[in-house]
């Protein structure tokens, strides 16, 4: 990884515009006010800020003989692992360029230009002009262009790290190739939580589960769409890949509390520490270094490349410099590379409802590449058409909200009239139609401040709520009325609705929706309103795998030395996919990829 690193930045120092924008005459006062002296050979220092994805960035720019010498950041928010990169590689680019005009890390732009900003803002205070200068080191070792492995894993996400340590783990020399500069798909942003019956989590709660109910809800959750052969391998699997996260990785679940996201029968959702896949994957990404596997950031898989007899025998690749790399394969391949969410062209092409009205939840990264590439030699693909849009996502940016997980602890719906219009724990197909045929195709959200206490969101996505705030598209009100008003919704009307919803936690009969967990008591406040649309999360549809994850052909038939898993397959969710089946799918199904390609 770091090497393909190295090989970034030097790609992005070679584009970096050679000239830095004047900021600032250098005027003494300045100067004095920041440093510590600002001749020749002296160390100054300037404090700066900008605003990141998730709030203010606040770095420290060391400054001898008007050269930047270093960064340290001071405060941020960021995501962790797409922050990565800036503090560390836009960093390098800043100081060996002594210029802060440099390119965004690809996925990582908000992070990027924040940061960027925090620097020229420093600079400009301590009021200094800065010389750009030619960066040292376009020598570095450039990747070899042939390179042989026994397994080829494409895509760091959920899967592709599961794959990889379970090949490695059976012996085999893996390299794991990731278009992106930063790892974690949808994996990452995700909020992490897994399905799995029979969890430890279930008993010390005392919930009964079993594998029957587990298959019996997944499949009626998809429309009796999905593979029962492989729904069936995913229940009896996903307990022990919980425990493989829990005891081999040290991923951290908690372990009072599960979710039950809509179409499941019990709570049986593990949530990581954090409530997103930040937890999971920041450990695998740790181990997968741990254990020597080469992780190949900003390295995309183009091309599957098949022998004479039609076995997948490696990849052909391009690198950080446009460079072409060709992977060898002794074993074979596991294509992990996630779903299209991110591809609008091919969401038009499989299914024209989800066209450019939608934005989506999903990492950028996500962009259907594996389907196409396995495709292009004989893989058969199916669901296709079944498109997942999550209902209650950011209306600006199309950003899931996981602050509004309150809604599995009984936050309800209404739209602008007040009203409630849709059961809360219903699938997520259900309700984003239901939210798509309010007044404006918005819905809001609400909950009291008990309710919000059961899995405190607010607090464990503070990040996300500061934001909705900033943004006027959340707000926290000590009575009903004060809610409604905020958003312009008849005081009334919402009263009328939160009395009834009262009056149904008391008989325990929702008569209106029929809410399956039963409605909570909403009577006292303080209140959270949010603002909430529907956004492109999932594709359902993918290759055709089987329950040794071999991808096949139109015939049925396995193509050599090809495995796939995660959500580039198309075979367990049918038409809709329920919540936490994700990271079920995906680590469960990687693991057996890994295990079956190292045969
Ligand atoms: P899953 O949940 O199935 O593991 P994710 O979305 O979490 O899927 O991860 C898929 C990863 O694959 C993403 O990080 C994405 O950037 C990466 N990826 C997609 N296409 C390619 C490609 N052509 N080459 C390398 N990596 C890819």
């Amino acid at each position: 990884m770091k090497s393909i690193r190295k090989a970034g930045i030097i790609l992005l120092i070679l584009s970096l515009v050679a000239m830095l924008a004047a900021c600032g005459s250098g005027s003494k006062d300045a100067q004095e006010a920041n440093s510590n002296g600002s001749e020749q050979g002296k160390t100054i220092t300037s404090i700066g800020e900008g605003d990141g994805k998730h709030g203010k960035i606040k770095v420290e720019v060391t400054f001898e003989s008007n050269e930047i010498k270093d960064i340290k950041v001071l405060e941020q928010k960021e995501n962790e692992v797409l922050a990565e990169p800036v503090y560390k590689e836009l960093k390098d680019i800043i100081i060996a360029t002594n210029s802060a005009e440099a390119d965004a890390i690809s996925g990582s732009t908000v992070t990027s230009q924040g940061y960027i900003e925090a620097v020229k803002d420093a600079v400009a205070k301590a009021g200094l002009t800065l010389v750009a200068k030619q960066a040292e080191g376009n020598g570095q070792a450039e990747e070899p262009a042939e390179q042989t492995y026994d397994v080829v894993v494409i895509g760091a996400g959920g899967a592709g790290f599961s794959a990889a340590l379970e090949a490695k783990q059976a012996g085999a020399s893996v390299v794991l190739l990731e278009k992106m500069p930063t790892v974690g798909g949808n994996t990452l942003i995700s909020g992490g939580e897994m399905n799995a019956p029979n969890t430890w989590v279930q008993k010390n709660l005392g919930i009964e589960d079993s594998v029957e109910l587990f298959v019996e809800d997944t499949l009626k959750g998809g429309d009796n769409k999905g593979d029962p052969e492989m729904v069936r391998v995913l229940a009896e699997n996903a307990a022990e890949a919980a425990e493989w996260l829990k005891n081999e990785l040290k991923v951290n679940f908690l372990e009072d509390n599960l979710f039950q996201f809509g179409g499941h029968s019990v709570k049986r959702a593990l949530i990581p520490e954090g409530h997103t896949g930040a937890e999971i994957i920041t450990k695998l990404d740790k181990r997968v270094d741990e254990v020597g596997i080469k992780l190949k950031t900003n390295t995309k898989a183009e091309k599957l490349l098949t022998d004479d007899s039609g076995r997948v025998v490696g990849v052909e690749a391009t690198g950080a410099k446009g460079n072409k790399i060709t992977f060898h394969a002794n074993k074979g391949v596991v294509i992990a590379t996630g779903g299209f969410g991110s591809n609008v062209e091919m969401r038009k092409q499989y299914n024209p409802e989800y066209d450019e009205k939608y934005m989506t939840t999903d990492a950028p990264g996500t962009t259907g590449d594996g389907i196409v590439m396995a495709q292009a030699i004989g893989a058969a693909i199916t669901n296709m058409e079944s498109i997942q849009t999550y209902p209650v996502c950011n209306p600006k940016t199309g950003v899931i909200s996981l602050l509004a997980d309150s809604r599995f602890d009984g936050a309800i719906l209404v739209n602008q009239s007040g009203e409630r219009f849709v059961e809360e724990l219903e699938r997520r197909d259900v309700i984003s139609k239901a939210i798509l045929a309010q007044e404006g195709g918005y819905a809001y959200q609400l909950w009291n401040q008990e309710i919000g206490d059961i899995s405190n969101t607010v607090e464990v996505h503070k990040n996300e709520y500061e934001m909705l705030v900033k943004d006027g598209l959340l707000h926290k009100a000590e009575t009903l009325e004060e809610a409604a008003k905020f958003f312009n919704i008849d005081p009334k009307a919402l009263q009328t609705t939160v009395d009834r919803v009262n009056k149904f936690a008391a008989s325990g009969k929702d008569e209106d929706f029929n809410h399956r967990a039963g409605l909570k008591d909403m009577s006292k406040g303080p209140y959270y309103i949010q603002k909430a649309v529907p956004s492109v999360h999932h594709t359902m549809g993918g290759l055709v795998i089987n329950t040794e994850t071999e991808v096949l052909n139109d015939k049925g038939e396995p193509i050599p030395g090809l495995y796939a898993a995660g959500e580039v397959t198309g075979v367990i969710h049918g038409s809709n996919r329920l919540g936490g089946n994700a990271i079920a799918d995906v680590i469960t199904f990687g693991r057996i990829a890994g295990q079956q390609v190292a045969k």
